[in-house]
């Protein structure tokens, strides 16, 4: 029988029970695909099943404990909680899922986030925290808001009107400022004029990914609106979580589809890739190292367009109109590569766990503000791989995944270098030698 009218908005935990309901507890989430397994270490793809080893933590756990609260066969309680909140939202057990059966395993996972917070359940009082920064200072830290602008190089002046508008982000502007000097002054190198919002607030990711789902929507609101009055026809970000809430989670949350956003989102790397086909960008300088890259979840896996749709369910699950499934595969994977190519002197690797089949940092989506133990685990079973392949550090494309592994790196007195993409890029056009940091710093 058809399932009348419905679609994915996450906030109608109802319109994921087909999902939640479809699951065969098969555990294709939980195990990277077996043709691209190395062996028994690095096998696994979901951070909270490895780390806690029982069933309610893999998505399989999840959505059984999930249908039996909604259907009130389990009630409320620290653990249920818990159990929801200690997984990174990184996308591999929708990706494992969707190999055996097309089954909404993340919009699942981030409906019923919604749902504890309706319930008044979730989130996290770590994340509670966090959001009343973003309320008061406009950034995840609690920073003051007049200092988010602080890292703009004196020399770089934005555009007023420029076709290009640079997002920074929270921790582009106060932790990882390297990242944000780099980016801009890449856009410089390149000729690219590019103006910034006269008043930058954090994007919501925190409060998208943890459930708050209409403070997630005023942010979205705001923050679009000025975007859309700015005359930007491209919104460029550095960080990940960034690119994924402009490009998929607003889309998202407002009932949009992202071609219908009004101007394009990109990240560094695809703006480099272009640039370079252009020739307004070359390398030129060595850059010298043996490194591994690691992709983001939300540059890679999460990051396909969203495209809105609503619709019928007919028999055998059959979708009426047909839809476009998200598998995970058209991230963005080949710019950064191809970056890392053209790069002389540099010698990087694949990690095993690669592309679609990434293993999380385990930083983003509220993790490392709530669980920072857990967090700090992911990375550490991710430098494990690193060391595994013989590579001397990890580059990302993501200064959220640069903080957590630096965190790693420095509990652990490692001699592994973390770069964030944008300093390789910088450091081979020519930009100033000391920007290469390589840190080890937190
Ligand atoms: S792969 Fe899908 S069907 Fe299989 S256990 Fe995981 S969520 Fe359930
Ligand atoms: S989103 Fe990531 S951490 Fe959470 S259940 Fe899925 S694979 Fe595991």
């Amino acid at each position: 029988m058809a399932q009348k009218q419905f679609d994915f908005d996450i906030t109608r935990i109802d319109h994921f029970l087909y999902d939640m309901r479809g699951c065969i507890k098969c555990k294709g989430c939980m195990w990277v695909d077996h043709i691209y397994m190395p062996g028994i270490r690095f096998s696994t793809r979901c951070p909270s099943a490895t780390r806690y080893f029982f069933d309610s933590f893999g998505a399989y756990g999840k959505m059984r404990i999930g249908l039996a609260y909604i259907e009130k066969r389990l009630p409320p309680s620290d653990t249920l909680r818990h159990i929801f909140y200690v997984c990174t939202l990184c996308g591999a057990c929708d990706v494992g899922c969707k190999r055996n059966l097309d089954l909404e395993i993340g919009l699942s996972l981030e409906a019923l986030r919604v749902k504890l917070v309706r319930d008044g359940v979730g989130p996290m009082p770590a994340h509670q925290k966090k959001a009343d920064e973003i309320f008061l200072c406009h950034n995840v830290f609690g920073y003051p808001h007049k200092k988010r602008g602080a890292w703009i190089p004196q020399k770089i002046s934005p555009t007023k009107g420029a076709k290009t508008l640079y997002f920074a982000g929270c921790y582009g502007s106060y932790i990882h400022t390297e990242v944000s000097r780099a980016t801009v002054k890449i856009l410089e190198a390149s000729g690219t004029p590019f103006q910034m919002m006269d008043d930058e607030w954090c994007c919501g990711n925190l409060l998208f990914s943890v459930g708050m789902i209409e403070e997630a929507k005023r942010q979205a609101e705001r923050n679009l609106s000025i975007v859309r009055e700015s005359g930007a026809t491209t919104l460029l970000t550095s960080c990940a979580e960034c690119y994924r809430m402009w490009k998929v989670d607003y889309p998202k949350i407002l009932h949009l589809s992202t071609s219908e956003l009004g101007f394009e989102v990109k990240h560094l790397t695809e703006f480099v890739h272009e640039a370079i086909s252009e020739g307004r960008i070359k390398f030129s300088i060595p850059f010298e190292g043996k490194l591994a890259y690691h992709d983001s979840c939300s540059l890679s896996r999460l990051s396909e367009p969203w495209i809105s749709w609503s619709g019928e369910r007919q028999q055998w699950g059959i979708l009426q109109p047909p839809l476009s499934r998200r598998r995970g595969t058209c991230g963005v994977y080949q710019s950064p590569r191809e970056i890392l190519n053209l790069i002389p002197g540099i010698h990087w690797a694949e990690l095993h766990r690669k592309k679609e089949n990434g293993f999380c940092c385990g930083a983003g989506r509220g993790t490392e503000d709530a669980f920072p133990d857990f967090a700090m685990w992911a990375a550490e079973q991710r430098l494990e791989e690193v060391v595994a392949i013989g590579a001397e550090g990890i580059i990302s494309a993501c200064p959220r995944c640069k903080s957590n592994f630096l965190r790693a790196v420095k509990k652990n007195q490692q001699e592994l270098q973390v770069f964030d993409i944008s300093e390789i890029i910088l450091a081979s056009i020519g930009g100033v030698k000391k920007e290469r940091s390589g840190d080890r710093r937190h």
